[in-house]
């Protein structure tokens, strides 16, 4: 059992993400299945069409003054990546607040905020300069962590899942198609907790950006359309507890806000 299904059938009735039929692809098509496993999906700005959630992949450690407040050395490594499970989307109307559970196991439940780019193609070891063609469109989002978890499996030399990768630790908005937007490599990124502003950055301190993400990850993996890419948060990550709200912002997008209960 492959960890996507494992969290799917935990998470499916508790997500925030909408979850409706999947439109069969040629591979689904005429194959019975004995129960129905829904396909997470985002709503696209202006369109009455909703994107399609394939990955989600995360890059770590992409601002130097987040690098050197979780213990690492900022110079320009390779950038690193993992997953979180797609049913880990919990999809954000902007312009509400969204009820967001705080989960089960930690003492230390941290925000990290996001710019997040979703894929229209795919491709295998994209050059840079072509990078950015397969992006559809832009949206923010949270990387949200159990931080006391992830440190614990990191200094065993464990894999971070419990830590990263649970259920609705993905808290996402709207996808906004880049025709809209344009690209994104500078403007402000910032998120307040109650009103106080706690992470205040801007996306051109990135040390990779969107499209040098794009290239490299490409490398690793076969890239499809419906993958999506957390970019990375800036430094002064922090906890909350029940109760409180966040408030998040990419300088071109609405707000995304939630509320943890
Ligand atoms: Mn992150």
């Amino acid at each position: 059992m492959d960890r996507r299904h494992f969290f799917q059938s935990s998470a499916l009735v508790t997500t925030g993400a909408v979850v409706g039929c999947a439109t069969p692809s040629t591979a689904q098509q005429g194959v019975k299945t004995p129960f129905a496993v829904p396909t997470v999906t985002i709503p696209i700005v202006g369109s009455s069409e909703q994107f399609p959630v394939r990955r989600v992949y995360c890059i770590g450690r992409n601002y130097a003054a987040h690098a050197r407040e979780m213990g690492s050395d900022p110079t320009r490594e390779p950038p690193f990546f993992f997953q979180k499970p797609t049913d880990a989307v919990q999809y954000v109307p902007q312009g509400t607040v969204a009820d967001h559970r705080y989960p089960t196991l930690t003492k230390n439940y941290h925000y990290e905020a996001e710019l997040v780019a979703a894929l229209g193609k795919g491709g295998r070891s994209i050059p840079v300069e072509k990078a950015l063609d397969l992006v559809y469109g832009y949206t923010l989002g949270l990387d949200m962590t159990r931080r006391d978890l992830q440190r614990a499996m990191g200094e065993e030399k464990k894999p971070w899942e419990i830590g990263k990768s649970f259920d609705q630790s993905a808290p996402i908005g709207a996808i906004h198609p880049v025709g809209q937007t344009g690209h994104f490599t500078k403007g402000a990124i910032w998120l307040k907790v109650n009103g106080a502003i706690k992470q205040n950055a801007n996306l051109n301190q990135m040390i990779w950006s969107v499209a040098e993400q794009i290239s490299k990850l490409s490398e690793a993996f076969e890239l499809f359309p419906g993958d999506i890419i957390y970019s990375g948060t800036p430094e002064n990550v922090g906890p909350v507890v029940r109760g409180d709200t966040i408030e998040m912002h990419i300088d071109g997008l609405p707000n995304l806000s939630v509320k943890i209960v």
